[in-house]
């Protein structure tokens, strides 16, 4: 039997694999592996990664349902197959990785490989290397409910160009985790695509459109960027504590330290005000989470807080890949909080022709104070909008503007039902000073 960490095809795939569906093909590979399609050769390369976490099943279900047609493309189509061993373990497509594995996305461009899986990642990125790529996009999936979006480390057109053929809602990265991506960037444009929840035949329908329309793209553009688009930054990572023993959903009880509000990924995206309820502890327990920057310094402390029983987020902030498991927290984190929200569009940039003020709607740029000529009756609930909620500003109405998602989050924030936005009580002992920082924000 075989022990080479990577398995490799240098002309597709044969026709009895590419037959088989996903967890009958990965069985029968057994191990990372790495299909180059080759092309006609008048472009440049091209290179599409799935499965680097075993639970996430779309990347390779679009590749594959494309593959099929056994186009010829114009370039070499190099195609990553990566943590196989925890998709194949049963029931098929449930670990982003195994116990006695490492993140098959956290290991890129280490050195010194020490492992199978190091090995098969260096060997992958060795012959990516010389591939002469023009680009390389990553396909995930989240554990929570997310918008579809993209993932850049730079702002370069070409790379905006890449990620906007697959969407226009865009995060930049700058953590620093080992990922392909990072691992790649100075190859080529290189970016992660995230395609919302595993399973889901919208995922996957999201995913075959986007692929087809990356491999039909002409060269990127690399002196204009094509598209409009938004971008979030500014990411911390906010982890639950290791010693914490926490749940989603349900009541406190002898089991647990933390419990989280099961609905929590339906703010995804959205920008969350101060005073928003996370979750429920004991009375004197310390904040539960621990939040860091893309320094590494400890940040928890400037956006959370414990007040009474409520752990709650104290400075506004748009969570994104909200889980909602156990064990996706455990494995990674919780949420990543965007600090940075899309820049407004000045009349400056409009005047210089650089962009099409004919394609902008200027309601989606402004400075996210209400308008209410903006207000679209068919996609804010009327019960969340009536005046009590909009004086105390519990009400953003640009949180969502630029996704698509549905409005869970907003008719959770207009409930207040002891969930949603935690109203600071003067005359609460339990309130210790956030109600100074929760002042009512005017909305203009
Ligand atoms: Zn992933």
């Amino acid at each position: 039997m075989s022990t080479d960490p990577l398995l490799r095809f240098d002309d597709g795939l044969p026709d009895e694999l590419l037959a088989l569906d996903e967890l009958d093909l990965l069985q029968a590979l057994g191990r990372p592996t790495l299909v180059r399609w080759p092309g006609t050769g008048e472009a440049r390369a091209r290179a599409v990664a799935t499965l680097l976490h075993g639970d996430e099943s779309t990347g390779l279900e679009a590749m594959l349902r494309v593959l099929r047609r056994r186009r010829v493309y114009p370039f070499d189509l190099y195609h990553v197959i990566g943590n196989v061993r925890a998709a194949l373990e049963p029931p098929g497509f449930a670990h982003r990785y195994l116990d006695d594995q490492e993140d098959f996305n956290r290991i890129w461009g280490l050195g010194d490989p020490t492992t199978a899986q190091r090995l098969a990642a260096d060997a992958i990125l060795a012959e990516l290397r010389g591939a002469d790529l023009e680009s390389l996009v990553d396909i995930h999936n989240n554990t929570g409910d997310n918008p579809f979006y993209a993932i850049v480390t730079l702002e370069t057109p070409e790379v905006l160009n890449l990620a906007t053929l697959f969407t226009t809602t865009l995060l930049r990265w700058d953590l620093e985790l080992h990922t392909l991506m990072e691992a790649t960037h100075d190859l080529c444009p290189s970016i992660a695509v995230e395609c919302g929840l595993p399973g889901r035949p919208e995922s996957r329908a999201f995913a075959i459109d986007a692929l087809r329309r990356y491999f039909g793209a002409e060269p990127l553009a690399t002196n204009q960027v094509v598209r409009d688009h938004d971008l979030l930054g500014g990411m911390y990572k906010v982890m639950v504590r290791p010693e914490v023993r926490f749940r989603f959903g349900g009541e406190l009880d002898d089991m647990v330290d933390l419990v989280l509000d099961a609905d929590l990924d339906a703010h995804n995206f959205r920008e969350v005000p101060a005073g928003l309820v996370l979750g429920w502890v004991r009375p004197g327990a310390a904040v539960p989470l621990h939040a860091i920057d893309s320094e590494g310094t400890d940040v928890t402390d400037e956006h959370f807080e414990v007040v009474g029983q409520h752990l709650v987020v104290t400075a506004p902030g748009t969570p994104v890949m909200m889980t909602r498991t156990v064990e996706a927290t455990r494995k990674d984190c919780l949420f990543y909080l965007a600090t940075e929200r899309p820049a407004p569009i000045d009349a400056e940039q409009l005047d210089s022709g650089r962009l099409d003020s004919g394609s902008l709607d200027p309601g989606r740029f402004d400075s996210g104070r209400l308008d209410p000529g903006r207000l679209d009756p068919g996609r804010l609930d009327p019960g969340s909008l009536d005046p009590e909620h909009l004086d105390s500003g519990h009400l953003d109405p640009s949180a969502g503007d630029w996704s698509d998602a549905p409005s869970r989050a907003g008719r959770r924030l207009g409930a207040l039902d002891g969930t949603g936005v935690l109203d600071a009580d003067p005359a609460d002992p339990g309130d210790n000073g956030l109600s100074a920082r929760l002042q009512p924000r005017p909305l203009r």
